[in-house]
C-alpha cells in the first residue's frame, strides 16, 4: 500500500481533513489538479458564519455552531506552526434589511435557529439607530440588521496556505497536477489511476468537488452537487470603518472591499458579467454611499460545490468499505470541524453524533 489514505482534491474540504490526518500520524497522498480546475476555495468571500444556518434543519444549526467554535483553537495552532496570519477574527457578522417583510423574514429565520440550536445561538435585531451606532456609515435604506456574535471571517488563501504548509511539513504527500480518472475498489484499499501514474491506498475520501458527482459513482455514493456561480467585486484599499463581516460587503484587513452574494445557475461557466457585477457594485453603494468614488480593482467568479438542500454531504460506502465521500457549500466556515471529527472519523473512529443525520438519503423521500 503506498498510503493509509488518499484524499482527493486539494481545496480547503481535502486540505482540511488531510491536515487533521497528518495530525493522527496517518501517512496521506493530497491529490489535485492544476491551475485551470474549478476551485471554490480560491474564489470565496471568506465568511465564518453562523447566522441563517440549519434554520430549517436542526442537526446544520448544530454542526455550523460548533464548527464556527472551534475556529479561535484553529487558527492559533495553525499561525503557531506556520507563522502565517490568517486574519482571522470574530466581531460578529450583520445580515442587512431593505424594508418590512426582509425584517420579519429573518427575525422569524434567526428565532428558529435559536430553537432549532437548542438556545445557544445568540443574536440581536438591530433597528437603524442602533445599526447606525455600530456602523456610522450605514445609509438610511438599510432599515435595520441581524447581529450575531458567532460569526466571524478569515482571510481564505491564507487559511489554504497554512494547511498547505502545515501539510508539507506533516505525513502529507501534496501532488499536484494529477486528475484521478478512476478508482477501483479491491479487497482490503483501493486502486487509483490518474493521468500519468497508479497509487494504492487503504481508504480514499472524495473531496474533489464537483467531480464528486463523478468519482462517486465510481464507488457506490451518492453526492448530488452541481455548481452556483457566486461573483465578487474586489476594491482598492480604503480607511478602516467597517468592524463587522457582512453577507453583502467585508473588508479585509488590509482595506480592501470584497463586495459579493451573486447567486447564478450557470453550469460550468465561471465567467463574470457586466450585469451581475452592476448589481453587486449598486447594492453596495446603496448601503455605504461613500463606496460611490472607490475603484473596483479586480472581479471573479468561482463556482459553489452546491447540493440540493445546500447542507453537507457525508457519507461512507455501504460497498467499498473505506470510501468516503464529502461535499459542501460551506468550506470555510466548517473547515476547523473538517480537520478535528471529520478526519476522526474517515480515519476509523467513532462518528460524531450529528454526521449521520447529512447522509444524502435525506433527499430519497
Ligand atoms: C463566490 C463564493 C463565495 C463563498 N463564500 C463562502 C464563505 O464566505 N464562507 C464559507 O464558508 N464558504 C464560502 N464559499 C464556499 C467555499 O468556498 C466552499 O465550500 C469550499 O471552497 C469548497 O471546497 P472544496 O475543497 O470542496 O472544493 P474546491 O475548492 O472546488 O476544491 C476541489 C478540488 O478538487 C480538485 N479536483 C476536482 N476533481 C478532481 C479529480 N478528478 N482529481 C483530482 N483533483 C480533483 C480540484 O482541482 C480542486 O482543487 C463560497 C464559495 C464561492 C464560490
Amino acid at each position: 500500500m503506498d498510503y493509509d489514505i488518499a484524499v482527493i482534491g486539494g481545496g480547503l474540504v481535502g486540505s482540511s481533513i488531510a491536515y487533521g490526518l497528518s495530525k493522527k500520524g496517518h501517512g496521506v497522498a493530497l491529490l489535485d489538479e492544476g491551475d485551470r480546475a474549478f476551485r471554490a476555495s480560491r474564489g470565496n468571500f471568506g465568511l465564518i458564519w453562523v447566522q441563517g444556518k440549519g434554520w430549517d434543519f436542526p442537526a446544520y444549526a448544530k454542526w455550523t455552531d460548533e464548527a464556527a467554535g472551534l475556529w479561535p483553537a484553529f487558527d492559533a495552532e495553525l499561525q503557531e506552526s506556520t507563522g502565517v496570519d490568517l486574519g482571522y477574527t470574530r466581531p460578529g457578522g450583520m445580515e442587512f434589511c431593505f424594508d418590512e417583510r426582509g425584517w420579519n423574514d429573518l427575525n422569524d429565520c434567526m428565532a428558529r435557529v435559536r430553537t432549532n440550536s437548542d438556545g445557544a445561538f445568540e443574536y440581536e435585531m438591530l433597528e437603524h439607530a442602533e445599526l447606525r451606532k455600530r456602523i456610522p456609515e450605514v445609509s438610511s435604506a438599510v432599515i435595520g440588521a441581524s447581529y450575531s456574535p458567532r460569526d466571524g471571517h478569515v482571510n481564505p488563501l491564507y487559511l489554504l496556505r497554512a494547511l498547505h504548509q502545515r501539510l508539507d511539513a506533516g505525513r502529507v504527500d501534496y501532488l499536484p497536477n494529477r486528475h484521478v480518472d478512476s478508482i477501483e475498489c479491491l479487497h482490503g484499499g483501493f486502486e487509483l489511476r490518474t493521468n500519468d501514474e497508479r497509487l494504492a491506498a487503504g481508504r480514499v475520501v472524495l473531496c474533489a468537488g464537483i467531480d464528486n458527482v463523478r468519482l462517486g459513482k465510481l464507488l457506490g455514493l451518492n453526492i448530488p452537487v452541481r455548481p452556483n456561480r457566486g461573483q465578487l467585486l474586489i476594491t482598492e484599499r480604503v480607511q478602516h470603518f467597517l468592524n463587522y463581516p457582512t453577507l453583502q460587503v467585508r473588508q479585509t484587513r488590509e482595506g480592501s472591499l470584497q463586495i459579493g452574494d451573486s447567486q447564478e445557475d450557470a453550469g460550468r461557466d465561471d465567467g463574470t458579467t457586466t450585469e451581475v457585477m452592476n448589481r453587486l457594485a449598486s447594492r453596495a453603494v446603496s448601503i455605504f454611499p461613500m463606496l460611490k468614488t472607490v475603484h473596483v480593482v479586480r472581479a471573479w467568479a468561482a463556482l459553489r460545490v452546491m447540493t440540493p438542500d445546500g447542507k453537507p454531504v457525508y457519507q461512507q460506502s455501504s460497498h467499498c468499505q473505506g470510501a468516503f465521500g464529502i461535499a459542501c457549500h460551506s468550506g470555510v466556515t466548517l473547515a476547523a470541524i473538517h480537520a478535528g471529527p471529520v478526519a476522526d472519523w474517515v480515519a476509523g473512529g467513532n462518528p460524531h453524533p450529528l454526521i449521520a443525520r447529512f447522509h444524502p438519503d435525506r433527499f430519497d423521500v
